[in-house]
């Protein structure tokens, strides 16, 4: 008797496809998830999932599911609706900004949609554990969150009612923090290759989160938001927001002494270094902001960019903002766009640079005088830097800070990130457990996130071709898409080999639509991606049937017997 659950007859299947690309649809996964009629957007960044959607989303939340107790993970669910107070002990009430979503319950309480859980699971376990014996644990939930994101675009890429698996572990010791994480990149690496992605582990920014090691899972894309670099000749790989430049002394004994020189009209580095005849490189901008209200200034070579998000990333929780005209009017000693290092730096502002203007470099920079540079000026001799950042915006060929090799960049989608936090929401909700000494030990935590949903749009942005989805099997609606190409006798056909590979244990989704033409179900049999589509048409009277790899278009024509045979092997 052929399994029921196992055969989806389209006939039956509320879908319905579209020939035209959604109109503010940017992306493939975008464009071809909303025609194929997986997910219908139902406000800006929020998501229904149809039910072909819906499969694929429960089989990529299967795979993560058995790989993350494959490591002993324990599955629980916490609400996504949470109240203000540990969001304040934390700080990220205030933190997350206008990222989070608030709101209010009728007694004027305040409450928020969880962004990311944190502070929840701390207050679970710290609720649940007493002793080292109840560690270490790994919790995992897959659930929606909220994020208010500036810019919800590409469907669900990045969504602002997302799917996300996040887990977290709490282990007594460093080392335990240690494996605990080593267990998640293992799983993480089993997760992704199991669902036919093509990844790239790149060490990531700890940032603001204050942990030590964390890295990124970023998925090669062009729809990517995330850039990172790849070294061509060893196996450095980093998100650009977490390259290194070394800061590496050059000897500064041979340059001549500081010289001012009358600059007439080179407002810009550009005018400069043609005035001089020097190389964008050989000058030294220094570009001034304000750091919590004070004035600091950033050393960057001239023909380099300032990334202000890496510098508010940096400073954080401080803000950063630019200068204004205002900002000048009470301070002479700085002379718009003529400020140089020299005579001014640690004194009239906190001096921050790139590594690469390193003691012992000479720089072409403003000499503090309206239309008067100066140059030779070197650093260590005639300024000091207060603190080295990495700032500037990575490019192509920048060195390797492993190997010196030059960088390639490339855009990619984050689909999962691995983070050691230590101790730091351990602290805040003084998270103890008894120690085998019999005193208190303060609990260490990872935090783990998969974008679930997201990971579903990255599949279909690497795996999709000119004619529409095109689904490793794993995570495919179905195994096999079987098209009645004709009238009574293929519809019958269809349907009777859609049970017996049905009983063969495979999903089946079968196109019985009436009064559709063969052309328009290839058309859309192409579109939704099962990887395997069987067709009943010409031939089905003889019982033989077109079995053809959806993504190789390779084409056999077999007997039923065959068919099933085959398919079920
Ligand atoms: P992004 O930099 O893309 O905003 P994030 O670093 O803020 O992401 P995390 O806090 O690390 O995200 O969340 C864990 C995972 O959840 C991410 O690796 C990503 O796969 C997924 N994710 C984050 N934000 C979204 C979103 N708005 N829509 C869909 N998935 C998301
Ligand atoms: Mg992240």
């Amino acid at each position: 008797m052929a399994n029921a659950a196992q055969v989806q007859r389209m006939s039956r299947l509320m879908i319905k496809t579209l020939r035209d690309d959604p109109a503010d649809a940017e992306t493939a996964s975008h464009k071809l998830l909303v025609r194929a009629g997986y997910v219908r957007r139902s406000s800006a960044g929020i998501w229904t999932w149809l039910p072909l959607g819906k499969k694929v989303l429960e089989n990529v939340s299967r795979v993560v599911r058995e790989e993350m107790d494959a490591i002993g993970g324990q599955e629980v669910l916490l609400p996504a609706l949470l109240p203000k107070e540990p969001y304040e002990t934390s700080g990220r009430w205030e933190e997350y900004g206008d990222l989070l979503f608030r709101l209010k319950d009728r007694k004027g309480a305040d409450y928020l949609l969880g962004p990311t859980h944190e502070e929840i699971f701390t207050l679970t376990v710290k609720d649940q554990c007493t002793s080292y014996k109840d560690l270490p644990v790994i919790l995992y939930q897959i659930q929606i969150k909220y994020r208010d994101e500036a810019r919800p675009r590409s469907g669900v890429l990045r969504g602002r009612e997302f799917h996300m698996k996040d887990s977290y572990s709490f282990d007594t010791t460093d080392e335990g923090l240690a494996q605990s994480y080593a267990l998640h990149r293992e799983a993480y690496e089993k997760i992704f290759q199991r669902l036919g992605l093509d990844y790239r582990i790149v060490s990531a920014v700890s940032g603001a989160m204050g942990g030590s090691a964390s890295e990124e899972f970023l998925a090669p894309a062009s729809a990517g938001e995330d850039t990172f670099v790849d070294c061509p000749s060893c196996d450095y790989a980093a998100n650009t927001e977490a390259v290194t430049v070394k800061v590496e002394p050059a000897d500064g004994s041979a340059h001549g002494p500081l010289e001012e020189l009358d600059t007439p009209d080179t407002p810009t580095i550009e005018s400069l270094a043609e005035f001089l005849g020097v190389p964008a490189s050989a000058t030294l901008k220094n570009l001034l902001v304000k750091v919590d209200g004070e004035i600091v200034a950033v050393g960057v070579p001239g023909n380099r960019e300032v990334d202000l998000g890496k510098l508010g990333e940096h400073l954080a929780p401080a803000t950063v903002e630019l200068v204004t005209a205002e900002d000048f009017v009470d301070r002479p000693d700085l002379v718009r766009g003529y400020v140089g290092p020299q005579g001014l730096a640690g004194k009239a502002f906190r001096y921050l640079a790139d590594p690469r203007v390193a003691p012992g470099t000479a720089w072409v920079t403003g000499a503090n005088k309206e239309g008067v540079h100066a140059k030779n000026v070197v650093c260590g001799r005639d300024f000091e830097v207060d603190e080295y950042l990495d700032v500037v915006v990575v490019e192509p060929g920048d060195p390797c800070p492993k190997c010196g090799t030059g960088l390639k960049i490339d855009r990619a989608i984050e689909i999962g990130h691995i983070f050691q936090l230590g101790r730091k929401y351990a602290d805040a909700f003084e998270l103890d457990v008894l120690g085998q000494n019999g005193k208190p030990a303060r609990v260490t935590m990872g935090s783990y996130g998969i974008g679930v949903s997201r990971a579903v749009a990255a599949l279909a942005e690497q795996t999709h071709d000119d004619k529409g989805l095109c689904w490793p099997r794993e995570i495919a609606p179905a195994d096999v898409h079987v098209v009645a190409a004709g009238k009574a006798k293929q519809t019958e056909l269809a349907l009777e080999i859609g049970d017996l590979l049905g009983d063969a244990g495979l999903r089946v989704l079968v196109d019985d639509r009436a009064g559709v033409s063969p052309g328009v179900k290839f058309t859309d049999a192409e579109l939704l991606g099962v990887p395997t589509i069987v067709v009943a048409g010409r031939r089905a009277g003889e019982g033989v049937v077109e079995v053809k790899d959806r993504r190789t278009g390779e084409r056999e024509e077999l007997t039923v017997e065959e068919a099933v045979a085959r398919l079920s092997a």
